[in-house]
């Protein structure tokens, strides 16, 4: 009876999972979503708690119970106390930090459970694989958290860092397997080889740098779903292993689409070939030319002329929280007649589909929204660009310069359409620290200020036109 509740609590949970992911496609159902994936994970925990044990023959004290939920309500306080106070611009970091957690509570398993399974290899395989899998996670996404917070700009890179990372990855495998294979049981090994993936996790994102974030982002949610996982093997938790195989193959999938949205192999990334062309930019060209300044009524009058806008939103619109002003300016626009579309960049902001949510929250029409691929056509149709706080996701260095660190990653063709107004705050670099020549170019107006005054100063004129 019980081993029927279990199974029918964690099959529940699964489908939760499932559903949750679903929804988390539109931003229409994603709330939802998240509410139904949070209800599956609950019930499994509490079938873990309250029922697992009598199905696995275990005797749970009170006491035990009461550390359980004191743990939990220590974790819960603090996890929503960090969730409800982030800005929407930390929320990649937030992400990185909570990932890494998941990343670390696997390895904990691995340490835990180590001496209680010595003698059966296959148990053990499936520690070390959780343990060396959520400990270079762990690592990693903090490096990753630092480095998304703006603690840690600069890749830093050892010399031959490729050769060093590829043999400390090869002693890992063959370490882990000689414990596995030996059955040794001395504590020692383990603590030695999660100090091991702990390094490896450091080594292996510290040098990567650029724009190459996305990428290792989604990577480091892959491997936290793979070290799930194999803790799910473990302790034979249907929920657990549906759970961090869906984490697993989500973040593999975005893995993928964000290398393809770069143009980057996934290997480039890990070998970081953006560092060195990184580096060489440190030292790099200026650009020569002069900028052309606009203000206001100057933006107004250019989109009040136009037939057709593109807007192009970035990292600085999330930064200004200008969204709402924004989309006030694009239905003016629409009701003059003007046709207003927003290009979205697969890496704009500071997350995946950053700009979608961004947008979502103040309500503008999906629709509206078009991605690169299928909008790049329309720029040579355009009369006005209006890039608001996006840099490297619209430079064109991608296309032309073969020594720039982003050289072969896709971009919005701005440059195509007949007038580009962009508003940012100065002539600060975006994520990748290079200069962007389209600030140059003779098409460009440069709208200077933070996106949410800038606006609302345009949108003022557009009001009285
Ligand atoms: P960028 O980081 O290239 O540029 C953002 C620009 O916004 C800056 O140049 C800044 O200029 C401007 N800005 C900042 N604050 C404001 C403000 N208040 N008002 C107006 N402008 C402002 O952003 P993009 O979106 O173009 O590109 C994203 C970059 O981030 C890519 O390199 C991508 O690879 C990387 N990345 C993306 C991730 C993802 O998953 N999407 C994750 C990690 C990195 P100024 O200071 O002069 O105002």
């Amino acid at each position: 009876m019980e081993n029927l509740l279990l199974n029918l609590s964690y099959l529940i949970a699964s489908v939760g999972f499932i559903i949750g992911l679903k929804m988390l496609g539109s931003p229409k159902t994603a709330r939802k979503g998240n509410l139904i994936a949070a209800f599956g994970m609950t019930l499994a925990i509490l079938a873990t708690i309250f029922i697992y044990p009598s199905t696995a023959h275990i005797t749970v004290s009170t006491f035990i119970y009461i550390l359980i939920f004191i743990a939990i309500a220590i974790g819960t306080a603090i996890g929503w106390g960090i969730a409800v106070k982030v800005e929407m611009t930390k929320m990649p970091e937030l992400v990185s930090f909570f990932n890494g957690m998941g990343g670390a509570t696997a390895a904990l398993i691995g340490l835990m459970e180590f001496h209680h399974n010595v003698g059966n290899p296959g148990k053990i395989f499936m520690i070390i694989a959780g343990l060396v899998i959520g400990s270079i996670s762990f690592s990693g996404s903090m490096i990753a958290w630092g480095k998304l917070s703006g603690k840690l700009r600069k890749p830093i890179r050892l010399p031959q860092y490729n050769i060093l990372n590829t043999i400390l990855a090869l002693a890992i495998i063959g370490f882990g397997a000689y414990i596995i294979i030996s059955g040794i049981s001395n504590l020692l090994y383990i603590y030695l080889l999660f100090a091991l993936a702990l390094i490896y996790g450091i080594m292996f994102v510290l040098p990567i740098g650029g724009a190459d974030m996305p990428v290792v982002i989604s990577l480091l949610n892959s491997f936290t779903g793979l070290a799930a996982a194999f803790g799910g093997f473990l302790y034979n938790n249907m929920a657990m292993l549906t759970g961090g195989i869906l984490v697993g193959s989500a973040g593999t999938i975005l893995t993928i689409a964000m290398t393809k949205a770069m143009n980057r192999s996934l290997s480039a990334v890990i070998f970081g070939a953006f560092g060195e062309g990184s580096q060489a930019a440190g030292s790099g060209s200026k650009i020569q030319g002069s900028i052309k300044e606009a203000g206001p009524s100057d933006a107004a009058i250019l989109l009040n002329y136009a037939n057709k806008v593109i807007i192009v939103p970035g990292y600085g619109l999330a930064v200004a929280q200008a969204q709402h002003v924004l989309h006030e300016l694009e239905e003016l626009l629409s009701k003059k007649g003007i046709d207003v579309k927003y290009a979205i960049h697969p890496v704009a902001g500071r997350m995946p589909g950053h700009m979608n949510v961004l947008l979502a929250e103040a309500n503008v029409d999906y629709d509206k929204l078009v991605d690169m691929d299928d909008i790049n056509n329309e720029f040579k149709n355009t009369d006005v660009v209006l890039v608001v706080g996006a840099n490297d996701v619209v430079n064109p260095a991608a296309k032309n310069d073969p020594s720039s660190p982003i050289y072969g990653m896709p971009i919005l063709n701005v440059e195509d359409a007949k007038n580009i107004i962009v508003n940012k705050r100065s002539m600060k670099p975006g994520y990748a620290g290079i200069e962007n020549e389209l600030f140059y170019n003779p098409k460009t107006s440069m709208l200077f200020g933070d996106a949410k005054a800038a606006l609302t100063k345009v949108v003022q004129e557009l009001k009285g036109m």
